[in-house]
């Protein structure tokens, strides 16, 4: 299976200097990428079973269904860890504004440099609507870190990442209101509170403990944003008439979705009503 992109080594670089005055074509060898080489060279690929770089999620595995407890190595020596920034924490993770907020945002400046908290794998390096530049990186013990609304990514895909080195710097690109770093954890494409793993306050950014064990609760919060459920607005549709349908007053409606009585509706729109 070929997984990054093959890596071209120029033909032996001392044989040009040997024959200097003689033009040469030099042909670029093409060096197969196998299973093999991915297993050793990316971060936890047994574990995914793969590198995705089409999904900024990557694969999931529902983890709030799962029935062991996994631990996971974070820390051996203080040098493994680099801060990605130290800022005011803005936003925690959790709900925000009745709406799933899976990070931690974190004020800087525009043009500050954003690094990555430990060794690993750039996975995704892009620019989307909603994260704006966004930068992705999977580690040896099978986290990944994300780094959102960097204003220039300066990594790309497959580029192998030490720890502090800089990924981008920080900025205010896709859904973004302000200057900041919005940083994520998650382990096998579902999120986890950034503060399970790490002390993030204003003056601080650190890692907490040197392993974390993730069982089903550690995912409690996502198991909370999949029980909600929507009604999806047709025509003749009203807040009255959802109210009905379900049995939630129109102010609890209007509490769940932010918005007032006098909102009209959409067709198509999603109205959440538990
Ligand atoms: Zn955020």
């Amino acid at each position: 299976m070929l997984l990054i992109s093959p890596v071209f080594v120029l033909a032996d670089p001392d044989s040009l200097s040997l024959t200097s005055g003689v033009k040469l074509e030099v042909k670029p060898v093409e060096v197969i990428w196998n299973v093999n080489d991915s297993l050793y060279h990316v971060p936890a690929y047994d574990l995914y079973c793969g590198f995705n770089r089409k999904n900024i999620w990557g694969e999931k595995v529902d983890q709030t269904k799962k029935v062991d407890t996994t631990t996971i190595h974070i820390l051996h020596d203080s040098c493994d860890f680099h801060s990605p920034w130290v800022g005011r924490l803005t936003s925690g993770y959790g709900w925000r504004h009745n709406r799933p907020h899976y990070g931690v945002d974190i004020k800087l400046q525009t043009g500050d440099s954003v690094r990555s908290v430990f060794d690993g794998m750039v996975r995704i390096s892009r620019y989307s609507a909603s994260y704006g530049n966004v930068v992705v990186v999977r580690h040896t013990n099978g986290l990944e870190t994300l780094y959102a609304h960097l204003h220039k990514r300066v990594v790309k895909e497959g580029d192998e990442i030490f720890v502090g080195n800089i990924l981008g710097l920080g900025g205010n690109s896709g859904r973004s209101y302000g200057s900041h770093l919005h940083f994520e954890t998650r382990y096998l494409g579902e999120p986890i509170n950034p503060l399970d793993i790490f002390n993030i306050n204003d003056s601080t950014f650190e890692v907490k403990r040197d392993s974390l064990s993730l069982s089903s609760k550690s995912f409690n919060f996502l198991k909370e944003v999949r029980r909600i459920k929507h009604h999806r607005v047709r025509s003749g549709d009203s807040l009255w008439r959802i109210s009905k349908r379900y049995g939630v007053s129109i102010t609890k409606l209007c509490k769940l979705n932010g918005i007032s009585r006098k909102k009209t509706l959409r067709i198509g729109q999603r109205i959440r009503y538990n």
